[in-house]
């Protein structure tokens, strides 16, 4: 059971001391400090006012495994008792770090073999931007320097994760996004394409990729840069024949392809990796969040045999954090890998779950508010419109119905994200079929709700 807090005086000092991440500081001051989450268990958090709520999100897009799972919080007792730090730059190793890097190594079926562990998805995207200009001065190409990214990806909060992405809100800091990064158009079919044919869509958005190369000059690109699905920037599943093109014009133009895969890896797209789930093939692949389902702070780089050849030619690379292959987190990965594939739970939700929840939120549209459900194993967003044939958003501009939903559906009991106008999902992988039903169920009493407030 929970201990008892003093919530009250909890959210004062959040008020008066915490800064919370990607935040408002003002609006949480004056809501009266943050919600308090006190704990957790499968698929539902607990807040300090008594609610008990569907984690619609499963904590923030990484809680695959659900809350509760007592062999992680033993393996993580084990390992610390035994070896709770060491580092991996004094030529040393853990046991845990060198089996996990062996275990990622597997599952890429030995295509990416070679692993450099981080702490966060932010740090695992640094980790891509420093190792690639290497490898191209290395490989005596030095002028292959510029990234190519979309704009609303979201590769993280450090100065380079930042600047990789494409959230022009992240880039409004004096300096960022920081030079040598090019950023073309996401294939948003709903906002962006919708008076086209989606798979003319598709090849538009490559295209303007090929174009950008072409306008840079192939000679100094190093790399593209995708998620196969983007997650924050609205859960975008772009049309089919897209990836595959974006790898042929990498390809063509002897460009390294990378997959961030920090939201989709660990099978929340219905197979291990979002890449299988697009059909491409990356050179580097970003990973995190499902790697230890967030019970604590890893992440991953896994990167070709052919690039590692290239940068053992080179000496030290000298690049790594205190926390790269910590014991710990690489313990608990490795066991949250292991209840991963003993429970099915890729193979569950890419046959079961998966598609239950598309057809689950397939139910809405025919709500006046929704333009359009889409989903992807258990990766799933709501379009709320003001006019379903035309797709206009209230007030005009995006942004204004989104927020109305989501604080609903919280206050039904659901967390989920208000992304723009859309509201996201990604539930914990152990999510049932009934638990679909109340969290679809729950999406429509928000709806139903909302439609007074907006209209
Ligand atoms: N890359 C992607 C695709 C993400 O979704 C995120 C976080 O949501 C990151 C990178 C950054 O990860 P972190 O917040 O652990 O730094």
């Amino acid at each position: 059971m929970p201990r008892n807090y003093d919530i009250a005086e909890l959210r004062r000092l959040d008020v008066a001391h915490h800064l919370p991440a990607q935040a408002d500081w003002k609006e949480i001051e004056n809501l009266g400090g943050s919600r308090i989450i006190t704990h957790a268990e499968g698929c539902y958090i607990h807040d300090g006012d008594g609610n008990r709520i569907l984690d619609g999100m499963a904590g923030l897009w990484c809680v695959n495994v659900g809350y509760g799972r007592e062999e992680l919080v033993e393996v993580a007792a084990e390992q610390m008792r035994e070896l709770p730090f060491y580092n991996t730059f004094f030529k040393t190793a853990t046991p845990p770090t060198v089996l996990l890097a062996d275990k990622i190594a597997s599952l890429s079926n030995g295509r990416l073999p070679h692993v450099f562990f981080n702490s966060s998805g932010s740090e695992a995207n640094d980790t891509v931007f420093r190792l690639v200009r290497r490898y191209w001065e290395l490989k005596g190409e030095p002028k292959r320097q510029i990234f190519i990214s979309r704009w609303n990806a979201y590769h993280g909060s450090t100065v380079a994760g930042v600047s990789l992405g494409g959230m022009k809100a992240m880039h409004a800091t004096p300096g960022l996004p920081i030079p040598g990064i090019e950023h073309v158009r996401q294939p948003y079919w709903f906002n962006e394409g919708r008076d086209m044919d989606e798979e003319a869509f598709g090849t538009l958005c490559a295209q303007a990729i090929e174009e950008r190369i072409l306008e840079v000059g192939p000679e100094n690109v190093a790399a593209f840069i995708g998620e196969p699905i983007q997650g924050a920037g609205g859960v975008i599943i772009p049309p089919k024949n897209y990836w595959p093109q974006v790898e042929a014009i990498c390809r063509k133009h002897g460009i390294l392809l990378i997959c961030d895969e920090v939201i989709t890896g660990f099978g929340r797209t219905g197979k291990m990796w979002g890449h299988e789930t697009v059909g491409v093939s990356p050179d580097i692949m970003p990973m995190a969040k499902g790697l230890s389902s967030g019970y604590l702070p890893i992440s991953a780089t896994a990167v070709s045999a052919e690039i590692i050849e290239v940068m053992k030619t080179g000496g030290d690379f000298v690049h790594g954090f205190t926390y790269s292959g910590h014991p710990v987190s690489a313990a608990v990965a490795l066991r949250n890998i292991e209840i991963i594939q003993r429970e099915g739970l890729v193979e569950k939700t890419g046959n079961e779950t998966g598609p239950y929840l598309a057809k689950a939120l397939a139910t809405l549209n025919d709500h006046p508010l929704v333009g359009q459900t889409r989903s992807v194993g258990l990766l799933g967003a709501v379009e709320i419109v003001a006019d379903k044939a035309t797709g206009a958003r209230f007030g005009g501009a995006e942004g204004t119905a989104g927020p109305i939903v989501r604080d609903l559906c919280i206050a039904n009991g659901l967390m989920v994200r208000g992304i723009r106008d859309s509201i996201v999902m990604c539930p914990p992988l152990v999510i049932s079929t009934a638990q679909i039903d109340e969290l679809v169920g729950i999406i429509r009493q928000a709806l139903d709700e909302a439609v007074p407030r907006l209209r």
